[in-house]
C-alpha cells in the first residue's frame, strides 16, 4: 500500500514515510492510494485485534506491518465499550474516554507514540502540536519521557477549559506547552507553516501530532471497525454513527472504516454553532472562516483540516452528500440536552458528546428507528464547570486525571506568529 497527497504534487511513500512526516511536502495530507477491502468473516472481534488487521492491510510491505501486533498491543489495549443507552437499542454510545487523558485523542496519540518511537531516526524527532483541547493532553501523555523525542504544545490561551489547560501545562521534562494569543486556527497555521519550511529548526527532526497524521486516523477508524462488526454480528444490522466533530479527524475514521468494508451505516457530523462544515454540504461552497468560540471548545474549529481529505476522498458534492450529512447545535441546545439526558438515560455528557446528543434527538423519528451510536468523545469530569451545575450534582473524576491535575503547571504565552514558535523552539535544549 502506497500513500498519497491530497493535493496529488508529492510522491507516493509508504506508511511508516508517511507517519514519519504529518505533513507530504506539497502540503497536502497523506491517503492510501486505495483503502483495501477486508473480508468481514476474517477479522476477530475486539479493537487491539481488528486495529491490527486494518494496520496489517495498510502497512502492506512496509516494516510497521510486522510490528503490527505488538503496535496494537502497546497502544490500543484501551476499553472502549458499547454501551446501550436505550432499551429498545436504537441508541447505543461508543465511550471512547477510558485512557489515560479521558478522551478520543488518547487512541491517535497512543497510537503515534508507539508507531514513532520505533521508527530508526539520526536526528532528535521534535512533535509539533495544534491544540483545541484534548489532543495535546493526549499527545503528551503519550510521549512524556520518551527518549530522544520532544513534544511542544501550541493551545489558544483562553479557550481552553481549565482542567484543560491544566493537562496541557502539567508536563514539564520533554514537553513544552505554549499558549498562543490567538485562535485554534492560528495555532495549527504556526504548526503548519514550521512544517513545511523545517530548516528553520536545525539539528531537529520536526514532525505533527495533529489529526492531518494519518498515524492518528488508523486507530480511530479500529474502533468504528469493530463496534460496526460487533453490532452486526449481534444483530445483522449497520450500526451508523453520530460523531462530535470539529477538525473530522475522528469522523474520517467511521468514513475509512466504511470504505474498507465495515458495516458502518450512515454517518451524521455533530458540529457546534461552528458552521463551516454544515454549510458546505448544504450550499456546496466551501468558505472556512475563523472559529466562534462555544461550550464544547475541542470543536471550536473554523477551517476543518481533515476536510482535504474529504473532498480528495469524494471528488464531487453529490458524493460527499452521500457520505456524510451534519448538523450544528447551539450551546443552548448543548446545555438543555445535558439537563434532558440525565434526567431521561441518567447519562451524563462532555459538553461535546451532547452536541451529539442533541443531533440524534432531532433527527426525523423513522431514521431514530435506526441503529445509532453516539460516539462520547470526552469524559464529563474533564468540563465538571460546565456540566455539574446542569446535572445539579458532581461528576466522578476518574483516577487517571486526578493524577495530572495534582501536577504544577508551566507555561509560556507567545504571539501568535510563526517567528515566535520559532524562537521558542531553537531555544529549548535536551
Ligand atoms: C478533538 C475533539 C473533538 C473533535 O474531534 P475532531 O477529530 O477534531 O473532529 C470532539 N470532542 C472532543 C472531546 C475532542 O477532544
Amino acid at each position: 500500500m502506497r500513500f498519497v497527497s491530497t493535493r496529488g504534487r508529492a510522491p507516493a511513500v509508504s506508511l511508516s514515510e508517511a507517519i514519519r512526516s504529518g505533513l507530504a511536502p506539497d502540503g497536502g495530507l497523506y491517503m492510501p492510494n486505495a483503502w483495501p477491502t477486508l473480508a468481514m468473516a476474517a477479522v476477530p472481534p475486539g479493537l487491539v485485534a481488528t486495529a491490527q488487521v486494518i494496520l496489517t492491510a495498510l502497512a502492506g510491505d512496509d516494516p510497521l506491518a510486522s510490528l503490527a501486533g505488538e503496535l496494537c498491543e502497546d497502544a490500543l489495549r484501551l476499553d472502549a465499550p458499547l454501551v446501550p443507552v436505550t432499551d429498545d437499542g436504537h441508541l447505543s454510545v461508543l465511550e471512547l474516554f477510558h485512557g489515560p487523558t479521558a478522551a478520543f485523542k488518547d487512541f491517535g496519540a497512543r497510537f503515534l507514540a508507539a508507531c514513532l518511537s520505533r521508527v530508526p531516526r539520526t536526528k532528535p524527532l521534535e512533535i509539533l502540536v495544534a491544540t483545541s483541547g484534548d489532543t495535546g493532553g493526549a499527545v503528551a501523555a503519550a510521549f512524556h519521557h520518551r527518549p530522544g523525542i520532544r513534544v511542544t504544545l501550541l493551545f489558544p490561551e483562553g479557550r481552553v477549559s481549565p482542567l484543560q489547560e491544566r493537562q496541557l501545562t502539567c508536563w514539564g521534562g520533554n514537553v513544552t506547552s505554549l499558549a498562543v494569543r490567538g485562535t485554534f486556527d492560528d495555532c495549527q497555521r504556526m504548526v503548519k507553516e514550521v512544517l513545511s519550511s523545517t530548516h528553520l529548526v536545525p539539528g531537529r527532526e520536526v514532525s505533527s501530532a495533529n489529526s492531518i497524521n494519518i498515524g492518528r486516523l488508523l486507530p480511530q477508524a479500529a474502533y468504528y471497525a469493530a463496534a460496526s462488526l460487533q453490532v452486526w454480528r449481534a444483530h445483522g444490522e449497520r450500526l451508523s454513527f453520530i460523531v462530535p466533530s470539529g477538525n473530522l479527524g475522528n469522523a474520517f475514521g467511521a468514513v475509512a472504516a466504511r470504505a474498507m468494508g465495515f458495516p458502518v451505516g450512515r454517518i451524521l457530523l455533530a458540529c457546534n454553532a461552528n458552521r463551516t462544515v454544515a454549510e458546505f454540504l448544504a450550499t456546496g461552497s466551501w468558505s472556512p472562516r475563523l472559529s466562534v468560540k462555544t461550550i464544547a471548545t475541542a470543536m471550536d474549529v473554523g477551517n476543518p483540516s481533515n476536510m482535504e481529505r474529504f473532498r480528495a476522498m469524494f471528488p464531487t458534492l453529490e458524493e460527499i452528500r452521500g457520505a456524510v450529512t451534519a448538523v450544528t447545535v447551539s450551546d443552548d441546545r448543548i446545555r438543555s440536552r445535558i439537563e434532558a439526558d440525565v434526567a431521561r438515560f441518567g447519562r451524563v455528557w462532555c459538553p461535546h458528546t451532547a452536541v451529539g446528543a442533541e443531533a440524534w434527538a432531532s433527527l426525523p423519528e423513522e431514521l431514530r428507528r435506526e441503529r445509532w451510536c453516539l460516539v462520547a468523545t470526552a469524559h464529563p469530569a474533564k468540563f465538571a464547570e460546565i456540566v455539574e451545575p446542569l446535572v445539579g450534582g458532581q461528576v466522578a473524576v476518574p483516577p487517571a486525571l486526578k493524577g495530572l491535575y495534582q501536577r504544577p503547571a508551566q507555561v509560556t504565552v507567545i504571539d501568535a506568529a510563526t517567528s515566535a514558535l520559532l524562537d521558542s523552539l531553537n531555544t529549548q535544549t535536551g
